[in-house]
C-alpha cells in the first residue's frame, strides 16, 4: 500500500467516526442473526464488511453486510463434533463448547456477575485447575452429606475422574491435591497451603471423610487422571462419584469453566436482582457513566449493590479484603529467600527478590519503576507457583498482574485507598465483559484470556486510580487487551511457571504502557473500541488450535528441554 493511499485511508477512518457503521455496536447487535449461524462469527464478519466499505469510501446496507458476512462464514455443523483433535493437533481448533453451558448462554443478557464471584482467594497455581476442582469436590461433598442415611450407610468409596485439560496438565497444577482437599472438606479461601504442600510431600496419606454415620478413607489414589481427549461439554470436565462397590449412589459431572467458576450438568445460575444500570457492552456501560456523570467504578458499585442486595459498606469491605490479600501476596513473594526454588521438575529459581533489590539500584527512575513493577508481579506470581494463596484476577496463572499495580499504586505511590477501590471496581467491569462475551479460561482461549484480560483489568485499575474519564479507562483497557490477542498457553511441563511467571510481569508493564498511551493520546481519536477487541478475543479463542490451550502439547512446552 502506498503512503498517500495509506494516509487517505487513515483520514477517512477518522472522518468516519461520526457516521461509522462500526461505531454503533447496537446496530451490529440488533441485526437479526440468520438461523444456524454462529452469532459471534457472524457479527465479526459483518463488522469487517462494514469496515472494508468505509475504507473503500462506499456505504453498505445492513442487508448487504449480512449477505457478505454469510458468504464468508465457515460451514457450521448442526451439532458438536464427536471428536476432539488427535494428539498431533493437526486438525486445528477444537469443537465449540456445548451450547447448554451457562458460560456459553450468558452472553446474551446483561452482565450479572458480582465481585465475590470474580475475585476469589484460593491456592495457586491455576484457578481452573486448583480452585475450580477444589470447589467442585467440596460441592460434591456437601451434596453427599444430604443423602438419606440408609444410602450413606452403604457407601464404600469416593472417586474423582479428571478429563480433558484437567487430565492433560492437572499433575503439573496439583489438581489431584486440590480435588482431594475439597473432598475432605477444605475450602479454597481458607485452606492452609501447608496442607496442600503436605499432600505433595507425603502422597500416601489417607483421610477419613465423614458421611452420616459412615467414614470413608480417601487418598490421592481416588483421584484418577482419565481421558485427555473425548466429547466433553468443556475442556475442564470432571466427575465425582460416591460408590457402594460397583453401585453408584451419587454421581455428578462438573465443569471448571475458568477463573475458579464452576458449573455442573443441569446447572442453572443463581437468581439475582436486576442491576441498577444494565449493560452488555462497554459502550452501554460508558453511556450509563457519562449520562449520569458518574465514573465506571460507581456504575459497578451501584450494580453490585442492586444485584447482590449489599450495602456500599459491604461491597467496599469485600474489595478491601481483596486489596489486602493482593498486597499480602506481593509482600510474601518478595520476602522469600533469593535462592528459593519453586516446586516441580523445572527447578525454577525464584527471582522476585533479586529483581526488586537490583532494580532499586538502577540509575534512572524510569528503569527503577519498570523493574520494581515487574518484581511485584513476579513476587505474586511465584507465590502462585508455590501453590500459596492467590487472588483470581481473573485467574491463578495471571495472579501476578493486578497485585503488582495495586501494590505499586497503594504501597509505593501512596494513592488514597478509595482510588484503589474505585480502580478495583473498574477492573471488574473489564473482567466481567471478557467473561460475558469471550472467556477467562486458557483451556478455551489460551493465555490471551488470562494474562491479556488481567493486563486489561490492570490498565483500567490504573486509569481509574488516576481519575481518568471513562473514555480513557476504556481506551487503556482496550489497548492492553489488544496487544495480548493471539497469545497461546503452553506451560512447560504443565507447571504454571514458564512462561507464566515472567508473563505476569509483562502483563503488568503492558498495563502501565496502555495507561501511559491512553492518558496521553487524544482520547476521542482512539480507533479501536473495547467491545471490538473483546469480540476479537472470542473469535481468536475459537480459532486457536487446541495444542495451545493449556494442554502443554506445543510451543514452549515442546521446545524447552528440561535436564
Ligand atoms: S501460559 Fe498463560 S494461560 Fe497458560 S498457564 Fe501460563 S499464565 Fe496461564
Amino acid at each position: 500500500m502506498n503512503k498517500a493511499l495509506d494516509r487517505s485511508l487513515i483520514k477517512r477512518l477518522l472522518e468516519a467516526d461520526c457516521e461509522d457503521p462500526l461505531a454503533s455496536t447496537d446496530e451490529l447487535t440488533s441485526q437479526e442473526i440468520p438461523p444456524g449461524v454462529d452469532r459471534r462469527t457472524f457479527l465479526m464478519r459483518s463488522a469487517v464488511g462494514g469496515a472494508a466499505a468505509v475504507m473503500m469510501g462506499s456505504s453498505v446496507s445492513a442487508q448487504e453486510r449480512t449477505a457478505k458476512a454469510l458468504a464468508t462464514m465457515p460451514q457450521q455443523t448442526t451439532g458438536r463434533s464427536t471428536a476432539i483433535p488427535p494428539p498431533t493437533g493437526k486438525t486445528g481448533p477444537p469443537p465449540p463448547l456445548d451450547k447448554d453451558l451457562n458460560v456459553v448462554k450468558k452472553g446474551q443478557g446483561p452482565v450479572m456477575t458480582t465481585a465475590d464471584e470474580f475475585y476469589k482467594v484460593g491456592p495457586g497455581p491455576s484457578s481452573s485447575h486448583t480452585i475450580g476442582p477444589m470447589r467442585i469436590t467440596y460441592d460434591f461433598y456437601q451434596r453427599a452429606t444430604k443423602l438419606p442415611a440408609d444410602k450413606l450407610a452403604k457407601a464404600t468409596k469416593l472417586q474423582v475422574n479428571l478429563f480433558g485439560s484437567l487430565s492433560a496438565t492437572g499433575k503439573g497444577h496439583g489438581t489431584e491435591r486440590a480435588a482431594l482437599a475439597g473432598l475432605v472438606g477444605k475450602e479454597p479461601a481458607t485452606v492452609d497451603p501447608k496442607f496442600l504442600d503436605s499432600l505433595r510431600d507425603m502422597p500416601d496419606q489417607t483421610f477419613p471423610v465423614k458421611l452420616g454415620d459412615k467414614s470413608i478413607d480417601v487418598s490421592l489414589k481416588d483421584v484418577i487422571y482419565d481421558a485427555t481427549k473425548g466429547d466433553f461439554k468443556h475442556p475442564n470436565t470432571m466427575t465425582v462419584k460416591l460408590l457402594a462397590g460397583n453401585e453408584v449412589l451419587l454421581e455428578q459431572e462438573y465443569y471448571s469453566v475458568g477463573g475458579g467458576f464452576i458449573e455442573w450438568k443441569g446447572y442453572t445460575p443463581p437468581k439475582k436482582n436486576a442491576p441498577k444500570y444494565p449493560f452488555r457492552l462497554m459502550k452501554e456501560l460508558r453511556a450509563h457513566a457519562d449520562n449520569n456523570k458518574i465514573s465506571i467504578a460507581k456504575v459497578i458499585l451501584a450494580n453490585e449493590m442492586s444485584i447482590a442486595g449489599r450495602s456500599e459498606e459491604e461491597v467496599y469491605a469485600f474489595i478491601d479484603k481483596i486489596i489486602n490479600a493482593m498486597v499480602a501476596t506481593v509482600k510474601s513473594g518478595l520476602s522469600m529467600p533469593e535462592d528459593d526454588v519453586l516446586p516441580g521438575p523445572i527447578k525454577l529459581h525464584s527471582k522476585a527478590a533479586t529483581v526488586y533489590k537490583r532494580a532499586l539500584d538502577d540509575k534512572y527512575a524510569a528503569d527503577k519503576g519498570i523493574g520494581a513493577l515487574s518484581a511485584f508481579a513476579l513476587a505474586a506470581s511465584e507465590e502462585n507457583g508455590r501453590g500459596h494463596l492467590v487472588i483470581t484476577a481473573p485467574t491463578g496463572g495471571s495472579a501476578g498482574v493486578m497485585p503488582a499495580l495495586v501494590y505499586g499504586l497503594l504501597e509505593v505511590r501512596k494513592l488514597d485507598r478509595q482510588k484503589i477501590r474505585d480502580g478495583m471496581l473498574a477492573a471488574l467491569a473489564i473482567g466481567y465483559l471478557c467473561k460475558h462475551h469471550a472467556t477467562l479460561s486458557a483451556a478455551e482461549g489460551g493465555c490471551q484470556a488470562e494474562i491479556g484480560v488481567a493486563s486489561s483489568m490492570a490498565a483500567a485499575l490504573t486509569a481509574t486510580a488516576y481519575d481518568a474519564e471513562s473514555r480513557v479507562v476504556e481506551n487503556a483497557a482496550e489497548s492492553a487487551l489488544e496487544h495480548h490477542l493471539g497469545m497461546t498457553c503452553d506451560p512447560v511441563a504443565g507447571y504454571v511457571q514458564v512462561p507464566c511467571i515472567e508473563r505476569c510481569a509483562f502483563g503488568a508493564v503492558k498495563a502501565w504502557t496502555a495507561y501511559a498511551i491512553a492518558s496521553n493520546e487524544i482520547a476521542s481519536r482512539h480507533r479501536v473500541d473495547f467491545d471490538a477487541t473483546v469480540m476479537a478475543l472470542a473469535e481468536t479463542a475459537k480459532d486457536m488450535n487446541s495444542k495451545y490451550k493449556e494442554t502443554s502439547e506445543a510451543g514452549l512446552a515442546l521446545s524447552v528441554t528440561l535436564c
